[in-house]
């Protein structure tokens, strides 16, 4: 997988041996483990998907840039827990958020082997974000909503980044990396057209 992410622009040495380290198949039901390694997103339940591993190490990319760790991390949408397991290895601490009680629990179960010691899995919905646990150097949405919630720009630490799938009308979505410069200036650039199932209000 790692050599396929390298040949789809994938450069960056720390993102590439997470992605080489997390095992992607313990994160799908076992009638599609013989697909995990493929590049493509699948079904964990409750009409929900597993990220396609080359948008999980482009968004990372993206957030990291130079660096070599990513710091304190908050992820929105934990679905199975795959992109967690990469996270938790690059960065200091990561908070990952899931608004669907038996994909939460079901992502507990997936990591627990992996004792994880520097993540935390939360029952609740992201559109708040963690403000007890903000400012976050690295904010992560696995789910495309109309716009990026204020809560979530507000937790980011200046000179933090945030990518997200953004819809944007025609069922077309992109990706938006948006980087607090201070405390009232956001830089955003628009990225690459994704496809992410969406970022919903509540919990259920
Ligand atoms: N990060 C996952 C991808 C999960 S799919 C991976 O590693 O592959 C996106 C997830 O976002 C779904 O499980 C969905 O339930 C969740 N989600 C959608 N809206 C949310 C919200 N407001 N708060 C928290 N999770 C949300």
């Amino acid at each position: 997988m790692a050599q396929r992410l390298a040949m789809s622009g994938i450069t960056h040495h720390e993102v590439l041996q997470a992605m080489a380290t997390v095992p992607r198949h313990v994160f799908v039901e076992p009638a599609l483990e013989g697909q995990a390694y493929e590049d493509s997103s699948l079904p964990i339940g409750r009409e929900q998907t597993i990220s396609k591993p080359s948008v999980v190490a482009k968004m990372i990319q993206a957030l990291m840039q130079k660096q070599t760790k990513m710091g304190r991390v908050l992820e929105i949408g934990t679905g199975c827990g795959y992109q967690a397991a990469v996270l938790s290895l690059l960065s200091d601490e990561v908070y990952s958020v899931e608004r669907i009680r038996s994909l939460h629990e079901n992502a507990r179960a997936n990591l627990r082997p992996f004792r994880i010691s520097n993540l935390r899995l939360i029952f609740d919905d992201g559109n708040k974000g963690i403000p007890q646990a903000a400012p976050f150097d690295s904010i992560i949405l696995a789910a495309a909503g109309l716009g990026i919630p204020d809560p979530l720009l507000e937790q980011l630490a200046i000179g933090g980044k945030l990518i997200a799938p953004v819809a944007k009308g025609d069922n077309q979505q992109q990706l938006l990396l948006v980087e607090r410069l201070s405390s009232m200036r956001y830089q955003r650039t628009t990225m690459d057209e994704v496809f992410f199932v969406p970022l919903q209000t509540g919990t259920i």
